[in-house]
């Protein structure tokens, strides 16, 4: 098959265009013929090394696709061949305490596709039965493969950690983002009033497109006090982030007393200062969050059908073009989704 492979770990140009073996399921998987596959900021952690430093190479990345189950391997049941499906990404044991609790992803066997397995940016990937849903009608390959692992992120953060209901001020961090597209829509839906930010007045007017009720740009080193005024003083009650050491500092003096932050990423940096004195005087709660739970994709994908969620892309290339894809992401050079067409 062709397929982007990661030959060393260093910048784009490790990705190289190529001949790789075509996967065969084992019991209880499927292979998927892939239509589409989205790039997520976790590829360019493990295309540096930092995510997952001692995988082995030459690797494929890449933990989203849609696409046809093109072959069953023995035991599956309720999949046939030429079902439109999407890639669950998150991979578990599927039998200890964890994964029969639907906490899958704390399982201690947990792994993400395309970090400690080869992924998505090939002809045909294989994964556990366990691992893919229906593709949501009315959608094309391209949204489809760009919805489940920032999603899945974004909701396990609004709705199991922040808890977001109707009254909370709900920071979005980087609203370009994959992860943030979620969350702004996920934070509405559950009745938030949403203020985003992002660093270029473009991103600003997409997010207010997508339901943000306020925006702030945090390439202003004093952003965190716009949000302070437009919550009355206060802060937010409720703040999705992954942006990482740069924002921190400004992130915990956003935050209101007794507020929650989840951190699902650190883009700009992983090391960054704690003040502690805000954490414990104004009681404030940092939840970290990875990934959710597989169950978390259904209520995702009917509420894509039913046109309550939206995937949103920002740019198409082809798969041979994997490379130019990281350089955009990197750059921030996107609203939404870069997503690679797979022929
Ligand atoms: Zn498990």
């Amino acid at each position: 098959m062709k397929a982007v492979v990661m030959e060393a770990r260093g910048g784009p140009e490790v990705l190289r265009y190529g001949d790789f073996p075509t996967p065969e399921p084992g019991p209880m998987e499927v292979r998927v013929r892939i239509k589409a596959a989205a790039l997520n900021h976790l590829d360019i952690w493990v295309r540096k090394g930092v995510a997952n430093p001692r995988l082995a190479l030459p690797h494929i990345p890449g933990a989203d696709a849609s696409g046809v189950v093109e072959a069953v391997g023995p035991g599956v049941v309720g999949l046939t061949v030429g079902d439109e499906v999407v890639i669950n990404p998150g991979l578990s044991c599927g039998r200890c305490e964890r994964c029969l609790a639907g906490e899958d992803n704390l399982c201690p066997h947990y792994e993400i596709l395309g970090e400690h397995r080869h992924g998505t940016y090939a002809q045909y990937v294989v994964v556990p039965a366990a691992n893919v849903a229906p593709k949501p009608k009315g959608l094309s390959f391209e949204e489809a493969a760009a919805l489940p692992l920032t999603f899945l992120t974004a909701w396990q953060m609004v709705v199991d950690k922040l808890g977001v209901r109707p009254g909370d001020d709900v920071l979005v961090m980087a609203a370009g983002s994959g992860v943030s597209v979620a969350a702004i829509q996920i934070a509405k839906l559950f009745g938030g009033r949403v203020i985003a930010t992002a660093g270029s007045e473009e991103k600003l007017r997409r997010a207010k497109e997508l339901g943000a009720d306020e925006v702030v740009n945090y390439a202003h080193p004093d952003w965190y006090k716009e949000v302070r005024r437009l919550t009355g003083g206060k802060g937010a009650d409720k703040v999705v982030d992954h942006t990482g050491a740069l924002y921190f500092e400004g992130v915990i003096k956003a935050t209101a007393n007794g507020g929650k932050i989840a951190i699902a990423g650190a883009s700009s940096g992983y090391e960054g200062t704690l003040p502690f004195a805000h954490v414990f005087f104004r009681q404030l709660s940092i939840l970290g969050s990875t990934m959710a739970s597989k169950s978390r994709l259904f209520p995702i994908l009917r509420l894509v059908e039913e046109g309550k969620l939206r995937p949103v892309v920002g740019q198409i290339l082809p798969l041979e073009q994997a490379a130019e894809g990281h350089r955009l992401l990197e750059e921030r050079r996107v609203f939404g989704k870069v997503v690679l067409r797979v022929d």
